[in-house]
């Protein structure tokens, strides 16, 4: 299992071996500069110290460099949430007129963000199954810049084979951008060849429900030929030709992070560090309690979609590019709205609420929930159906969880 190498890393990492162990914690919303040549080198860049929380706090950039190195990346910000980095990861490449290609079935936020704000600022927003590879190159126009795709579709629970659409954006020179919150560890994005990864952190990173948080991961700009040196990306260049290899990140940090202050805080960093720390381990443990439980759910014939099962239609896609599994996430369809909410009341260990990569096992009924707002046609387009009951498995025993699931269902 991948996980095991980031076992010792991230304890490492996190921790010091002098002086306060447990990670710094500054909350400062500012910084005083001593004197006025030092505060003069502070904003011209050439000396790294605090400016200002908006645009960089001290304990938020050791969990940075600690993301960076997870995803092999050459930097990372963090942000006030997984909506801000997806808002930062996108706007600092976007401008009206500018194209989306997104793939693949849409976290409800981002959907609504793409097609209902994005469109209000003359961006629009092109969607594909996974599987449309003919269609997504068909799509691709001088205004396309960015290909989205997430991971894992959530909640229809439909794999991406994020190998080739990065070799279909790295042909058209277009920047792929992937939202890896179902699956930091499992998959690796920057080494698939996507250009920037996106984390909600509030989700399995952190994992307890204390904090709320993102991430944007950057890969370097390459010396020699880079598509972020083509036409597409005329706004990166002053970056670029300031920056070299870090241009993705202070082009980030001044188009979106200084301008739009999605920025994150001292406290929700440090907790997010702790909950890096046992990241693998519960990733390990998860991954594995997944499969089991949708295996004797199947068994018991109920209607249960994850990859593992061999009837999936990317059950392939699973087994050869997802081996560290595709997360926390499983979906049961009990056939009607009211047949779901019997299911969750009737759980004992179901906590019911709409955030997915807990500790705890997590349920929701989605048609009434996320996606009450969404008309007919965009539900079955995302996979929403009456009875759908989206379930995000916990660190609880394995045995126990599918215990009580058949208690709920009546079995
Ligand atoms: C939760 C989530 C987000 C948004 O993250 P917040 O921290 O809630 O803003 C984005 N993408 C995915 C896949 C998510 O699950």
């Amino acid at each position: 299992m991948r996980f095991e190498e980031f076992t010792t890393r991230f304890v490492q990492q996190t921790g010091k071996k002098e002086g306060p162990i447990s990670p710094v914690m500054i909350n400062s919303a500012s910084f005083g500069y001593g004197n006025s040549e030092t505060g003069e080198g502070i904003f011209d860049g050439s000396i790294k110290k605090p400016l200002y929380a908006r645009v960089g706090n001290p304990t938020s950039g050791q969990l940075e460099q600690i993301l960076a190195s997870m995803d092999g990346g050459i930097g990372a910000v963090a942000a006030s949430s997984g909506m801000g980095a997806t808002a930062m990861a996108t706007l600092s490449l976007l401008r009206a007129g500018d194209e989306i290609i997104s793939i693949g079935g849409l976290f409800g936020g981002t959907y609504s963000y793409f097609s209902e704000t994005l469109t209000r600022f003359g961006i629009t927003t092109r969607f594909f199954d996974v599987d449309e590879f003919t269609a997504v190159e068909e799509a691709v126009n001088t205004a396309t810049k960015i290909i989205f795709l997430e991971s894992v579709g959530n909640p229809n629970m439909r794999l991406p084979d994020i190998a080739r659409i990065a070799e279909i954006a790295n042909r058209y020179g277009v920047a792929l951008v992937v939202d890896n919150t179902i699956t930091p560890l499992s998959i690796a994005p920057l080494s698939l060849g996507a250009d920037m990864v996106v984390y909600s952190t509030t989700k399995i990173i952190t994992g307890n429900a204390s904090a709320l948080g993102g991430a944007v991961v950057f890969r370097p700009i390459r010396d020699g030929e880079d598509k972020f040196k083509g036409d597409r990306y005329r706004d990166v260049h002053p970056f670029i030709q300031k920056m070299g290899s870090m241009a993705l990140i202070a082009n980030a940090k001044k188009r979106a992070l200084r301008d739009f202050g999605m920025s994150a805080n001292g406290f929700g960093s440090y907790l997010t560090m702790l909950g890096l720390e046992t990241l693998p381990l519960r990733m390990d443990r998860i991954v594995s309690s997944v499969e089991t439980v949708a295996k004797a759910l199947y068994a018991k014939r109920l209607a249960v979609n994850h990859p593992s099962l061999p009837h999936h239609p990317h059950h392939n896609r699973y087994r050869d590019q997802f081996a560290n599994g595709c997360g926390t996430l499983l979906t049961l369809d009990l056939g009607s709205k009211e047949a779901a909410f019997e299911f969750l009341n009737r759980s004992k260990l179901i906590t019911i609420t709409a955030n997915i990569g807990d500790s705890r096992t997590l349920g929701l009924h989605m048609a009434s929930t996320i996606y009450r707002d969404f008309d007919e046609p965009t539900r079955e387009f995302l996979g929403i159906t009456p009875g759908l009951v989206r379930i995000s498995i916990g660190l609880e025993n394995a045995e126990e969880i599918v215990a009580d699931f058949l208690h709920a269902a009546n079995i």
